[in-house]
């Protein structure tokens, strides 16, 4: 089977000074990445750390992450990726689950924490240059990387993804997309959301180049088309969401970007509008519609999106009904099997026995998804859960509803989803106060905010908050969330 970092270190020796990594300012060639990772390593591996320890990698979008990644798996540590726009709770919350031991960083972090913090950048100045020995990388069954993701305990919940299970993961990237070709990949998601795997190692291991944006330059659509339009990208990774929101603006066309032949979505439905729409602006590119979760690393099914497709169904399937690691249980829920199947949650053996059942002699992993088959195909209708997908981000209504209970002035709350045309486009959360409001309903919102901001992100922070009396309950005597997503519609 591949080995990701024999593949990538072919490369580093073949075409020592093609880059690697590219941002609007600053670039990485794959022989820098290859030494620089070493330095990395060597570093580690003097601190004489317990082996499998995970090391944090906190920071945005730098080539820096990627020489951290590389480093600690070379000196067989798991990396858990954390973007800088985590809130500092939260971080800290992530480093005491995952019992990290130190924290690699590539951006300002004015935080006290529990672990050595290390800039990267200081870490490959201070140490030599010596090459690691390939006994010494993560291998096999062993923990490659650790991505937290939101969980409905009120805490975040860490995947443990092994070195095989990637190894699988972009072998199948390989076979079925065109991404042999030379060409440049464009890198849009956050390293912490493991939709940035999808173009990070597909790109090393076959020496293509990956194009980094940031949030800065997505928050500033001057910038974002300034770099994209140079960028020569020609695959295109990113969630729905962020294509959506690139549609908007009349100029991105095949014109601005040639090069563009491939598109690659997965992490939310993926709107047929949004196709229509892509078709006209980029008729020589090839659009693929693939699905799964973190848990079975990335993405295990597809569909290429084709015209006869888009005319047959009014909604895109999600796999062929014969992919054979996606099955549906009894109740509809879609089930995944195979060698993606991660190998759990760290330290949740709980949460990870429910999520991840024996079937026979089978690992599963129960996605929580229901599907349905139709035509030849599967189809994705909706969750058993409370699990949902804002802007591209997965996130746990009960993970917010938690945060915001644990609030002083908090007695209960329910946070319920928006929807305009089947799309989730807010969150509001209802809240009972313990004690009845003295001040404006706008003063407490905004305490509120600000006191969720240390712990959640901001895509979880709900856009509006409603003070009420009681919590109202259905005849089940359950809470009333259609009743109340109901009231948000009228
Ligand atoms: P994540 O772990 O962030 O990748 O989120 C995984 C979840 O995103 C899945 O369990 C689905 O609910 C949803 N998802 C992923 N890909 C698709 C898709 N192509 N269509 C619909 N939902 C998707």
């Amino acid at each position: 089977m591949l080995s990701i970092l024999t593949a990538i270190q072919n490369v580093a020796l073949q075409y020592p000074h093609r880059t690697a990594y590219q941002t609007n300012n600053d670039s990485l060639t794959y022989e820098e990445l290859w030494h620089l990772s070493d330095r990395v390593a060597q570093y580690l591996m003097g601190l004489d750390l317990e082996r499998q320890l995970p090391i944090v990698v906190y920071g945005h979008m730098s080539p820096m992450q990627i020489v951290a990644f590389l480093g600690a798996v070379k000196a067989g540590h798991p990396y858990v990726p954390v973007d800088s726009s985590t809130p500092s709770e939260r971080l800290q919350l992530i480093i005491e689950a995952s019992q990290a031991c130190l924290l690699l960083k590539t951006e300002t972090l004015n935080t006290h924490l529990s672990v050595p913090v290390v800039t990267v950048s200081d870490v490959v100045a201070q140490t030599a240059n010596i090459a690691t020995e390939s006994t010494t990388w993560v291998q096999d069954q062993e923990i490659h990387y650790i991505i937290y993701t939101s969980g409905s305990t009120g805490k975040p919940k860490g995947v443990q993804i092994t070195a095989n299970n990637l190894a699988h993961f972009v072998d199948w990237m390989h076979e079925h997309f065109p991404l042999q070709e030379s060409g440049v990949f464009l890198n849009q998601a956050p390293y912490s959301f493991d939709l940035s795997v999808m173009d990070l190692y597909p790109a090393l291991v076959s020496g293509q180049t990956l194009y980094a944006i940031t949030q800065e330059q997505i928050a500033n659509p001057k910038s974002l088309f300034d770099s994209l339009a140079t960028s020569g990208i020609r695959v295109w990774t990113s969630t729905p969401s962020f294509a959506k929101m690139c549609l908007m603006n009349k100029e991105w066309h095949q014109e601005l970007m040639p090069a563009l032949d491939t598109f690659l979505f997965c992490g939310e439905v993926l709107p047929i509008s949004v196709v229509k729409e892509l078709m006209q602006r980029f008729p020589q590119a090839s659009i693929y519609n693939l699905y799964g979760p973190t848990e079975t690393t990335v993405a295990v099914s597809y569909v290429e999106v084709t015209t006869e497709l888009i005319e047959q169904f009014d909604q895109l399937p999600i796999a062929p009904i014969s992919e054979p690691n996606l099955s549906l249980l009894e109740d509809g829920e879609i089930i995944i099997s195979g060698p993606t199947v991660s190998a759990g949650y760290l330290g949740a053996p709980d949460l990870t026995l429910k999520a991840f059942p024996l079937i026979g002699d089978q690992r599963i992993y129960k996605t929580g998804d229901i599907g349905y088959a139709r035509d030849g195909y599967l189809f994705f209708s909706g969750r058993k859960d409370f699990q949902v997908k804002l802007h591209g981000y997965r996130l746990e209504i009960e993970e917010i509803e938690k945060q915001i209970g644990n609030h002083p002035p908090v007695s209960s709350c329910v946070v319920i989803p928006i929807l305009k045309d089947d799309e989730i486009v807010s969150l509001s959360a209802y809240v009972v106060l313990r004690e009845p409001l003295l001040d404006s309903a706008f003063k407490m919102t905004k305490q509120l905010k600000a006191l969720l901001s240390d712990y959640l992100p901001s895509y979880m922070i709900p856009k509006t908050f409603k003070y009420i009396d009681t919590i109202p309950l259905n005849t089940n005597g359950k809470v009333d969330r259609t009743g109340l997503a109901v009231m948000e519609t009228v």
